[in-house]
Order: C-alpha cells, then structure tokens, then sequence
C-alpha cells in the first residue's frame, strides 16, 4: 500500500483525502516512480476543489506534475535509479498524478532531470515554470527584444506570472507586473524583478478598440476583459503569449489592433508540447531563473495541506509556487 491524494465524487460533489491504495490500482503505463515533489497548479487547484470539468473518472490521483526517481522500467530509455520529471498529458486529468507516493506513466510522457537540476528546484519551475518559459520563447521568436519597450504580464502574483516576471527580467527585459494584490504582494513582484507594478483593475473595464500602445509584449494568464484591453494596448508589432484563463475563457476583442497595428497572438500549451521543446525550455528556464526566484517565490507543503491549498489557489490567493513534499 502507498499514499495518495484520492479525488471520489458523490452527487456530483468531489472529495480529497488521502489513502492508503494498493499498488494494483496504479494504471498502466511503463516506468513506476517514486515521486519526490508534485506541485500545486491552478488545473489542480480545479480538479481537487470540483470547481473545473477536469476529472471525468473517478477515483483519481490529481497533479499534474511530479519529479521522482524510478523504480521500475520496461522501457529502454529509463533505468532504476533515473531521476525523471513529468508534465502534463493529462496526467492528474485522466491518468493518476503526482500527488501519491508512486506514480505510473508512459515512458514518452517522462523528461530525465537536466543538467543542474535538483528535486525541488525541478517542481519548483515545474508546469508553470516551463510554461512561462515557452510565453517567454514565444514573444522572443516573435522578435521582442528587451529594447522594444515594457513586457505586461498578467496574474503575475501567480505560479506563471511569478516564474514569467522573474525570467523577463533576468532576459533584460522591462517588465510591468499586474496583480490584484499590490499591496500584499508588490515588493515581492518588484524584488523578482518587475520595474512596475500596477493593478489589476487598471484592465477590467471595455475600453477603446484601439488604446494608447503602452506593451510591446503581453504575457496572459487571465484571459477575458483583461487580455482584450491589453490587445487594445498593445504597440504597432507587438505580441501577446496567452495560456490562461483564471478571468474566464471568453475574449471580447475586435479585429482592430490585429488589423490596424499588426498585433499577433500566440497561444501557449504546455501539457501536449513537443517533448524536444520542453527539454529546451526546462534547460533555458534553469540557465535564466536566479536563486532569488527559488528562495522568495516558492513554498513547501504537505501532502495534507493540499485540499486547503486548492481552494486557496481557486480564490487566488496563493502567491508564486507551491510544491508539494511527497517522500
Ligand atoms: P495561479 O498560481 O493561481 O495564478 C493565477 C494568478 O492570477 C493569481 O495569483 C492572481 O494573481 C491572478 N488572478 C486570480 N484570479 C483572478 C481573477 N479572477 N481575475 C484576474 N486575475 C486573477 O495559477 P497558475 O498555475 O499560474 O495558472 C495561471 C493560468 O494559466 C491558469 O488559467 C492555468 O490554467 C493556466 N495555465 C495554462 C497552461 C497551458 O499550458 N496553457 C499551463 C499552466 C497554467 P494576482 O493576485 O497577482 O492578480
């Protein structure tokens, strides 16, 4: 028997406690790891709370990240012993996750740990690290430089926007951070390496369709109003990376600055990405991210702690990342 974080659902309600299951109940899959760290995401905070459509079997191990050590492989790539890191595929969503002691997954599913990587650090990054890395390659493909003028980044109290501020600004670039807690959370945005921080609300009403051009880039985790008047604010040529929705899903926008200033938009998956891609962003974000990012933006808890968490995440209050001690 191992502990797991176990999701039930009764009438349509959902449950989380933690259990003893039996190793038989892992699903199929070719490499079984130990986990070390899960980690907490919105999309978990979503699942474990039964606030998202996002578990249609149950029961189910949510966490959709781990790092972990092997234990036992039937495919050549991975060995016992090997120190391996997993994001996304859905695992935590339709295939048990990271927060139980072991886990069990496709071996293509599955990154060996970097170079210069260590366990915490590894859920510390984790999902929202890696994704706020790709929005970062993202506007850099698109030829942002840090010369093109001030890079908004939305939600930026949060897993993405702390790891996205905190690469901008070691890249060079001008970060502008939005947060719907500058009061509690301003210094810590600025000690990460935003050089100005504004509030939330400064987006939420419908403004003109074409705005004073204030961002040369945009990276979103909220979505709704809030992108469509950072679109409208957008510079002539500038870029919006997107990969959230915490505002909603909606995008109450117009063609004009698409149009008339040659804006693009770039969506941003992290969970069925290329697996050579993501092996080149989780090295790029632990070359860019200082130690500073690791000591002021990340917290540890208990496996325990997690349903509180998960609530806590839903109602956006939880600052920066929280990983989770598994073994
Ligand atoms: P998170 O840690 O909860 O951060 C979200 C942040 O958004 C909060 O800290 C808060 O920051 C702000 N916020 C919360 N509720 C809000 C609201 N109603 N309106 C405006 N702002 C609000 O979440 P996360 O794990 O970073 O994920 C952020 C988003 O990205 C989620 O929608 C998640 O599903 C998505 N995501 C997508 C991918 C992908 O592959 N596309 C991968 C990872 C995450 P402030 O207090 O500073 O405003």
């Amino acid at each position: 028997m191992f502990k797991a974080l176990l999701l039930q659902q009764t009438e349509g309600k959902t449950s989380a406690s933690v259990t003893d299951v039996d190793y038989e109940q892992l699903p199929d899959g070719e490499v079984t790891v130990k986990v070390a760290y899960s980690s907490l995401n919105y999309k978990d905070g979503l699942a474990i709370t039964g606030w998202g459509k996002i578990i249609r079997q149950f029961p189910m191990v949510p966490g959709i990240d781990f790092v972990g050590q092997v234990v036992n492989s039937s495919d050549v790539r991975y060995q016992t012993g090997d120190w391996v890191i997993l994001t996304g595929w859905g695992v935590g969503e339709n295939h048990w996750g990271g927060m139980a002691e072991f886990a069990k997954v496709k071996a293509d599913w599955l990154v060996p740990m970097p170079r210069d990587c260590d366990v915490t650090k590894a859920m510390m990054i984790g999902t929202a690290g890696l994704t706020a890395m790709l929005c970062v390659q993202a506007i850099m493909e698109d030829d942002v430089t840090p010369d093109s003028g001030a890079v908004l980044v939305t939600g930026a109290s949060g897993g993405v926007g702390s790891a996205a501020v905190t690469l901008l600004s070691a890249l060079g670039y001008q970060v502008t951070a939005s947060t719907g807690r500058i009061e509690s959370n301003g210094e810590l945005l600025r000690k990460l390496g935003a050089n100005d921080v504004i509030s939330r609300d400064e987006f939420t009403s419908p403004g003109r369709p074409l705005d004073k051009q204030r961002w040369a880039a945009v990276i979103d985790t909220v979505g709704e109003q809030t992108l469509a008047t950072a679109l409208a604010q957008l510079k002539y040529g500038g870029v919006a990376a997107i990969c959230g929705l915490v505002g909603g899903y909606k995008l109450p926008t117009t063609v004009m600055p698409f149009i008339l200033r040659g804006i693009s938009l770039r969506g941003i998956d992290s969970v069925y990405c290329p697996t050579d891609k993501r092996i080149k962003a989780w090295n790029q974000a632990l070359d860019i991210l200082p130690e500073t990012f690791y000591n002021r933006a990340c917290q540890i808890i208990s496996l325990t702690e997690v349903p509180k968490f998960a609530f806590d995440i839903i109602n956006g209050n939880v600052t920066g990342r929280t990983i989770i001690k598994i073994s």
